[in-house]
């Protein structure tokens, strides 16, 4: 980082100001590059550069700069993937302009009222902030014009093209004039951004941030090498290591995501999904909670955590590999912003290997591999930092007075070191007993016997906190029941299905269940031995969607035992 200051940059004073105000001593790395370009020429630019570098404030400022403010009309279109992103340039960009009285922002995405931001739109808007969908339909509609503007903006423009806005792109850009600035943004350089840069830009000047799609420098990336069965367990003890958590796990479908979500509420985590099947408003809901840290677990597919606007994740966890490069550099980039130190972790089977490989070589970095933590590691790091909490409390409530002392008074008898063991105990009872002789779940490469394998499975089952369904998790092994069901992933069978088909067979919802395995056109559950009976009876008329499903014991049931299912074709959560 050189010396170069946000005064050496050409700034008005008015901007300087906000600038400051926000906290931003010096620019960063592609504001440095971009600024002084941009406040001194037209010119068409293409950086590569990661969210979280201060993108929005390297092409707003220029724009906001060069606003005729007596000037009606458009003046500035700024194009971006998602609602979020949208809303979040547009606060950037107010909070820039904040001591330019008169300059309006005007945000327009899908989603949301159209007449609303027709009104708005209507007031004037120096700079509008799109989403290409909407914005083209307000120009369908003539409410928008974007004939005179002098910039357009591409943000994240390998997002807008992998979501499918290549048509409406090229649409928009053919109404906006032939000599304004056009500057494109992205994170990656697929060949799709590549073929609109040649059509739509002149001689633009190519700027890179970092390395060429290089994984953010402050990001530290690790992998953990499991059998593909623990990577759920795997997730759990990764979670439980770093008590203050605060991450999205990634998942490739929509389905993964939902199922590993549910799994985690069950077992009592603060988790929630956010996929493509939600409703605007359920994502908002999910959002929100996340943004609140009301849940602290956001499990997301790739689409559906674009424009997601969290400066402050501390990991980025991947369940498994991302298919390709690009989705791992928008995953990881999500963690380490705004000047912060972030943990990218990816749970990876061994035929994973290669592919990480190519990763590591493509943004130049290391992902290092780490063995899962162990249970005894786990019970360390969550004693340490119940202390640290123990020790941060506030204790200067007067009004308290009384009832400590009545507290104090009734614990008179224990001494100190059995204060600290009760008080160990009552916090941590559950999560030290469940990985009380965890096995390891590192992938060796000679495996343990099955028999070994299986006995530790139960054994690391154990819930780390108290939930509903977990009540009978944790016994040993034998206790559980498998159960077959002649309906799976085909037919678009879910765990909370299975639990469902249980709740109402038992017409109880205490029932403890075991491990769920959906296959492709069947599915194994477990209920714990006790309850054995109730669920095989309740199950004789079970149904799945309305249609009759066959439920059967699984195991030693004899010639009736379903064919052992092939390796290949499983996914276990
Ligand atoms: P962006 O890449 O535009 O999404 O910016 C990421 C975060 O960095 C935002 O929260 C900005 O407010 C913050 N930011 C942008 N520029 C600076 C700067 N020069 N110094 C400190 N923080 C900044």
């Amino acid at each position: 980082m050189t010396n170069v200051t946000f005064e050496d940059l050409g700034l008005s004073p008015e901007t300087l100001k906000a600038v400051k105000d926000l906290g931003f001593e010096q620019p960063t790395e592609i504001q440095e590059k971009v600024l002084p370009v941009l406040m001194e020429k037209q010119l068409d630019i293409i950086a590569l550069s990661q969210t979280g570098t201060g993108k929005t404030a390297a092409y707003s400022l220029p724009i906001i700069e060069k606003i005729d403010l007596e000037g009606w009309q458009t003046q500035a279109l700024i194009l971006s993937p998602t609602r979020e992103l949208c809303i979040q340039i547009s606060k950037d960009i107010q909070s820039y302009a904040k001591y330019i009285p008169g300059l309006r922002v005007v945000p327009v995405y899908g989603g949301a009222d159209i007449q609303k931001q027709i009104r708005d739109l209507k007031k004037g808007a120096h700079i509008i902030v799109a989403t290409p969908g909407r914005i083209l339909d307000l120009i369908g509609r003539s409410k928008a014009d974007v004939s005179m503007v002098n910039t357009v903006v591409l943000d994240e423009a390998d997002e807008m093209l992998n979501m499918g806005f290549k048509e409406d792109l090229n649409a928009i850009l053919f109404e906006t004039p032939r000599d304004k600035n056009t500057l494109l943004f992205s994170a990656t350089m697929p060949s799709e951004a590549d073929r609109l840069a040649k059509q739509y830009m002149e001689e633009p000047l190519r700027i890179t941030v970092g390395k060429k799609n290089s994984g953010a420098e402050n990001v530290s990336h690790y992998f953990y090498m499991v059998q593909a069965r623990d990577r759920y367990k795997a997730l759990r003890r990764l979670v439980d290591y770093n008590p203050d958590m605060y991450a999205i796990v990634f998942c490739r479908t929509r389905r993964e995501s939902k199922e590993i979500a549910d799994r985690l509420m069950r077992d009592g985590y603060e988790a929630d999904a956010l996929h493509g099947d939600l409703t605007q408003a359920q994502r908002d809901h999910v959002m929100n909670k996340f943004r609140l840290r009301h849940i602290r677990l956001l499990v997301a597919t790739d689409v559906a955590a674009r424009g997601l606007d969290v400066n402050d994740l501390t990991h980025v966890i991947n369940i498994d590999l991302p298919e390709d490069v690009e989705a791992y550099t928008h995953r990881s980039g999500r963690t380490g912003r705004a000047g912060k130190t972030g943990v990218c972790m990816s749970i990876i089977h061994s035929r994973e290997k290669g592919r990480l490989r190519r990763i590591e070589n493509i943004i130049k970095m290391e992902i290092v591999q780490q063995p899962v933590p162990s249970g005894e590691k786990i019970v360390e790091q969550q004693v340490l930092h119940f202390v640290d909490r123990l020790r941060a409390v506030e204790m200067n409530d007067p009004s308290q007075d009384a009832l400590l002392e009545t507290a104090r008074e009734r614990l008179a008898d224990l001494s100190k070191e059995e204060l600290v063991d009760r008080l160990v105990a009552l916090e941590l009872s559950l999560l030290i007993k469940a990985y009380k002789n965890a096995p390891d779940l590192d992938y060796k490469e000679k495996h343990s016997s099955r028999g070994e394998r299986e006995r530790g499975r139960g054994r690391d089952r154990k819930p780390m906190r108290e939930g509903r369904r977990s009540a009978g998790y944790g016994r040993d092994r034998g206790n559980w029941v498998r159960f077959h069901i002649g309906v799976g992933e085909k037919q678009g069978l879910q765990a909370g299905d299975i639990i469902g088909m249980i709740n109402r067979a038992t017409r109880s919802k205490d029932i403890p269940v075991g491990k769920i395995e959906i296959l492709k056109s069947f599915a194994f559950f477990e209920v714990d031995a006790n309850y054995v009976d109730g669920v095989e009876q309740g199950m004789r008329k079970a149904d799945f969607r309305g249609k009759p499903v066959r439920v059967e014991r699984a195991e030693n049931s004899g010639p009736r035992a379903p064919r052992a299912p092939r390796r290949k074709k499983e996914r276990v959560w």
